[in-house]
């Protein structure tokens, strides 16, 4: 897979990409990271690719020539799939980042100050994605965000592939409670059950906390295990 990602602060994703999982799948090279520096893309002295909003209002906005310029530069005629976090967008999940885990390459635009011109959008944008109901001064942390949540599907990129199965969204259930040594720590101790070596009541109990935790915590993703069950 090989990620393209647009950005006025490249420097940003330095220690993202140096560290864990991702660092690790760069070096197994199942997949390419690429950052650009939009601001390569200008022309003037100052590098600019901002400026204030036709009809007022208050901020400024990406500038359509560094973005156009880029795209041309990078992919010629060619339109990837293109991925811009914004607070206006679908929500992103873990259906979108299964998604897009199964594309061998993609864009994604890091917007700033109050967003982009309309035009990058209406030329480019095949997905418009936000990370949740507030509003991040940049798209550089949802871009990570994404990429990560992404990444770790790709098969290889995991230690333990079993790993996603039970995690929490992969079956719309919030994974179940875990536990690590010591079994008695400051009198807190572990379920027994665990302790148990009984295979089928651990399944057992694993499955009615994910459950019970989901029913607690999210009880809208049990309506869409209903739901999906019903189609
Ligand atoms: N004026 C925009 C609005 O009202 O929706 C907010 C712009 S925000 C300050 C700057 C950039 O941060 C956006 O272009 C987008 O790329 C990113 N961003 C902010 N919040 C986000 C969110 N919840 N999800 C994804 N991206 C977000």
């Amino acid at each position: 897979m090989k990620i393209h990602i647009l950005t006025l602060f490249p420097e940003v994703f330095e220690s993202f990409l140096s560290h864990s999982i991702m660092k690790r799948a760069i070096a197994r090279k199942r997949v390419s990271i690429l950052i650009h520096n939009l601001r390569d893309y200008t022309h003037d002295k100052h590098r600019t690719c901002d400026d204030r909003p036709f009809g007022g209002g208050p901020g400024m906005l990406m500038k359509p020539e560094p973005i156009f310029e880029a795209m041309k530069k990078l992919f010629g005629r060619r339109k990837p799939r293109f991925l811009y976090p914004s607070a206006q967008g679908i929500q992103f999940d873990q259906k979108k980042a299964a998604e897009i885990a199964c594309l061998k390459e993609f864009v994604i635009l890091c917007g700033h100050y109050e967003g982009v011109d309309q035009r990058v959008i209406d030329e480019f944008v095949t997905d418009e994605l936000s990370i949740g109901d507030y509003v991040l001064t940049g798209g550089e942390l949802p871009a990570m965000v994404i990429t990560d949540a992404v990444v770790r599907l790709i098969k290889g990129v995991l230690g333990n592939e079993a790993s996603k199965e039970f995690e929490s969204f992969s079956r719309n259930l919030l994974e179940y409670p875990q536990y690590t040594r010591p079994a008695d720590y400051r009198g807190r101790k572990v379920p027994s059950v665990l302790l148990s070596g009984n295979h089928k009541a651990i399944e057992e109990w694993k499955e009615s906390q994910a459950l019970s935790r989901t029913r607690r915590q999210r009880p809208d993703l049990l309506k869409k295990v209903k739901h999906a069950s019903h189609d």
